[in-house]
């Protein structure tokens, strides 16, 4: 019998997600009710506007294979878009659309990490990234420890730059960084991006830019794309998708923003013999969500803030549990090296899912954060708060042993 599947690593590496949403389904079918605070799947319909644009474009036959970058219509709506609000100038020919952000960071690794190339990934970073890094044959990744030290003001701009280029190394090709960040909701300023774009320049490096929550930024602060700083068009991807600001999580629409330089390389070959492009009638609905009324950007924005105010709030004076505020996307980052008690994440995952909250072990987002979990937001908002409220009680009454 021929062997069962390759034995490239990346094929055994696991899924916490999947291990999580597994045990969570296992007690709901045993009757119990479960909070799920594991899933980055917002609880939103997406506008209906967008929905009938699909169907209506599906009936007028938008059916067949599209052109691999994108239809020209998109990608024109796409440069304005990207110029009037993250103030990147681009043509239509530097805009591929990929099946969700996901494909998108797929195309970029494959892009741009070779055989020994090595990409330092700032961390926590989302759970995807290893797996699209070792996809690309030959390629590793290092993590630099740093949203949760500038959430907390524990580095500065000059900081996050020292730790930068004490972590490059001769193979050090490219560097990956996400703002607003998933899993911690650190959202980077200018003068943070202004030392990432430093060091870049300085150490000719690829920057690969994770912008996928854009839009869900909260207390008035604003989000900005580092391909804007001065000399970074050149050298950065920047990846943007339609999943969550839409909540279109399912549509598996995004794109990726590139230098000339690598036209010939994103859409004709990567974009091409992966997928052959998006469906031309979701791309569509994707340029109404653009062009169309944007209030429910804002109202789902506004709602996932009032969720971690509510998380916070409800778990304000937990020892147990230490939450650094979040300032985007939607999910918050937990230290619970107190209530682990020497204890593995996992333990402390497994006793949550007893009190009915489903959570993500830290270890998921970097080896760093053995003493971390992942709550997300984007679940009903009375789910959060019920699950801050069982928290609460829980270690009101048990402690932290
Ligand atoms: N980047 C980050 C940081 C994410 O959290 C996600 C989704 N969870 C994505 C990219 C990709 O999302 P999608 O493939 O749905 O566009």
């Amino acid at each position: 019998m021929p062997r069962l599947i390759s034995d490239r690593p990346v094929l055994r590496m696991t899924s916490e997600l999947g291990q999580v949403m597994a045990a969570a389904r296992a007690r709901e079918q045993a009757g119990e009710r479960i909070l799920h605070l594991e899933r980055g799947e917002p609880d939103f319909d997406t506008p209906p506007h967008i929905v009938e644009a699909l169907s209506a474009a599906a009936r007028a036959g938008e059916t067949h294979y599209p052109d691999q970058r994108g239809t020209l219509a998109l990608r024109q709506a796409l440069v304005e878009k990207l110029a009037r609000e993250n103030r990147i100038r681009c043509e239509p020919d530097d805009v591929v659309l990929a099946n969700g952000g996901t494909h998108a960071l797929f195309l970029a690794f494959q892009a741009l990490m070779g055989e020994g190339d090595e990409v330092l990934v700032l961390s926590p970073h989302w759970m995807a990234i290893p797996k699209l890094v070792a996809f690309a044959a030959g390629a590793s990744y290092r993590t630099v420890p740093a949203y949760l030290d500038l959430l907390e003001r524990a580095i500065d701009p000059a900081g996050l730059a020292a730790r930068l280029r004490a972590s490059i190394r001769p193979q050090t090709r490219g560097l990956y960084f996400n703002t607003p960040n998933n899993p911690s909701g650190a959202v980077l300023t200018r003068e943070e991006l202004g030392a990432i774009a430093e060091v870049a320049i300085e150490r000719d490096l690829w920057v690969i830019s994770d912008e996928a929550y854009e839009h869900l930024i909260f207390d008035g602060a604003s989000h900005l794309s580092i391909a804007s700083l001065p000399g970074m068009a050149e050298r950065t991807l920047s990846v943007f998708t339609f999943s969550k600001s839409y909540a279109m999580t399912g549509w598996r629409v995004g794109y990726a923003v590139s230098p000339p330089a690598l036209r010939a390389v994103m859409g004709p070959l990567l974009a091409f013999y992966t997928t052959h492009g998006v469906f031309p009638s979701v791309q569509s609905a994707a340029r109404a969500a653009l062009t169309g009324p944007q209030d429910a950007v804002e109202r789902m924005r506004r709602a996932y803030q009032e969720r971690r105010d509510a998380l916070l709030s409800g778990l304000a004076g937990v020892s147990a549990i230490r939450v650094p505020r979040p300032r985007g996307a939607f999910y918050a980052f937990a230290h619970v090296g107190a209530a682990l008690a020497g204890r593995d994440v996992w333990a402390l995952v497994e006793e949550w899912l007893q009190l009915g909250v489903a959570v993500l072990p830290g270890t998921a987002f970097g080896p760093e954060y053995a003493e971390w979990v992942r709550m997300s937001l984007a679940t009903r908002g009375e789910d959060v708060a019920e699950a801050a409220a069982r928290l609460r009680h829980h270690y009101a009454t048990v402690g932290t042993r």
